[in-house]
């Protein structure tokens, strides 16, 4: 068997582990398997490729790709052993971008290549040269927009820059206008190709990724997120044409596919329209701007009486967001769920699909504090329950559980459906200030008659809810 059928088959098996990766992330129980699975495939692609690379490139050019790989490998390792689970999401943004970098670079690298070797002999002539200059338009342009798109969510994400968006006058026509220059310019490259058409496509991409991302508000972040990521998977497909790597093609096609489901799912729990996400156009109305002041009297509560209205209680749902994570209190609030569950008292998490700053983000940090998967359910299964429940614990939770989502047709974050928390009898907002959440809007829930706020970090407070407690115990 030569390298080059080996190869070929260990493609075919890294595929099919990916496929099975997929699968087996998509539920809980499977979930760590999924991730051996995808780790596997890539060992297998990566040694393949290897091997592959070995057969065609001099002694030099492979220690220089060795030594790229290694400090890759390197930073990759060390990044990923350091970042917190809060500043996930911008390292995936910041990890999205490199895709479409490399696609750029290698859209570029495809048309330097042939235009080097235009006339040689076994050089590309007729359709198949129109369609290679296709790949690498198409190519250059998705890899560009993900590139720039992904810096600029980057950027939102780890709060260098605002959340708000950026409005510009005729924002949406500009979005469909750079499409439509982008189709006009495909055609004529494929035609009459020129460098200079290559640049003017390199410079809309990134101006439009940047645009597209920038124009997006706070609360509509988590679908940009699966978007870029969809993005992503396409310009690594797109570059898998051009170098002519089936693995790459299937695999690009598959990270493309299951973010654009994602996005579609995030879409529907966000209600906002999936089209009017891929033409960039999300809400096509401006928002109101979000309004930060306080809206009334607020009242305080201390952890003691916190435990003393649990301990009376007999159903509690706890409904955790980002602030969850930053306090990394989700060990503790695992204590004071199973501290509650053995007097008797009926404990349940509700989770919205976009609390935290990545999908899953809440059942993955649950998960880690061994909380049992039957108790935690999603916003539309537990959302008719919250009225029937006498305490809600609002653990770092704020824009998932704001009432303005559904009353004010204004609110940035109108239409986003929302944790119901208000309904039940009493609801304790765990917090360290009466600042807003990501989308900077203030929250009315915070001001309701049933509501109190148990100010301070989570961790600390959950922390001095289980010790009185087991001090009333004793
Ligand atoms: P928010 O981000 O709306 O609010 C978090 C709250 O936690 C803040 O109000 C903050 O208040 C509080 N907090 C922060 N640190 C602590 C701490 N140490 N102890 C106690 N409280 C703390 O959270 P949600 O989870 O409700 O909403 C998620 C938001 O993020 C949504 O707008 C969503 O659209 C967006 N998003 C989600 C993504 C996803 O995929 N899930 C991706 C990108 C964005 P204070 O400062 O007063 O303590």
């Amino acid at each position: 068997m030569t390298v080059t059928t080996a190869a070929q088959a260990a493609y075919i098996v890294s595929a099919l582990l990916f496929i099975l990766s997929l699968a087996g992330l998509s539920k809980h129980e499977t979930a760590r398997s999924g991730v051996v699975m995808g780790i596997s495939g890539m060992a297998v692609a990566l040694a393949a490729t290897i091997a592959l690379a070995s057969q065609s490139i001099s002694g030099t050019g492979a220690a220089l790709l060795a030594a790229a790989m290694l400090i890759g490998a390197l930073i990759g390792l060390w990044r990923a052993r350091i970042v917190e689970m809060t500043a996930m999401p911008e390292l995936i943004a910041l990890l999205h971008s490199f895709v479409g970098l490399a696609a750029v670079l290698v859209g570029w690298n495809g048309y330097l290549e042939v235009a080097d070797h235009s006339g040689e002999d076994g050089g590309l002539t007729g359709t198949l040269l129109g369609i290679h200059h296709a790949e690498v338009f198409i190519g250059v342009f998705i890899g560009g927009v993900t590139f720039t798109g992904s810096i600029v969510a980057f950027l939102k994400l780890s709060a260098r820059i605002k959340s708000s968006p950026l409005m510009l006058p005729g924002r949406n026509a500009l979005n469909l206008g750079a499409l439509l220059a982008f189709a006009v310019l495909t055609v004529v490259f494929v035609m009459e190709p020129h460098i200079g058409l290559l640049v003017a496509v390199t410079a809309l991409a990134l101006a439009l990724g940047w645009h597209l991302v920038a124009s997006i508000g706070g609360g509509d972040m988590p679908v940009v997120v699966s978007m870029l990521n969809s993005y992503s998977g396409w310009a690594a497909a797109a570059s898998g044409f051009l170098l002519d790597n089936d693995l790459l093609i299937v695999t690009g096609a598959l990270v493309g596919s299951s973010g654009a489901y994602l996005s579609y799912i995030m879409c529907q729990a966000m209600n906002r329209s999936f089209l009017s996400v891929i033409a960039g156009g999300f809400g096509v109305e401006a928002p109101a701007a979000a309004s930060d002041a306080e809206q009334g009297e607020h009242r305080e509560v201390t952890a003691e009486e916190t435990a003393e209205l649990l301990r009376e209680a007999s159903s509690v749902i706890i409904t955790p967001g980002y602030g969850m994570a930053v306090a990394q209190a989700q060990q503790r609030v695992a204590d004071l769920t199973r501290a509650l569950r053995e007097q008797g008292v009926d404990v349940r998490f509700g989770i919205h699909p976009v609390a935290g700053r990545l999908p899953g983000h809440m059942n993955v940090l649950l998960a880690e504090a061994n909380v049992p998967y039957d108790i935690v359910l999603e916003m539309d299964e537990i959302n008719d329950d919250f009225a029937a429940t006498s305490v809600v614990l609002v653990i770092g939770a704020n824009d998932t559980v704001n009432p303005a989502a559904l009353e004010d047709a204004n609110s940035p974050i109108a239409g986003m459906p929302v944790l119901r928390v208000w309904e039940a009898e009493n609801v304790i907002v765990f917090k360290r200030s009466m600042a807003t959440g990501y989308a900077g809007v203030q929250n009315p829930l915070f001001f309701r008659e049933n509501s109190r706020m148990l100010f301070g970090d989570a961790r600390a407070r959950v922390d001095d809810i289980v010790n009185a407690l087991s001090a009333a115990r004793v």
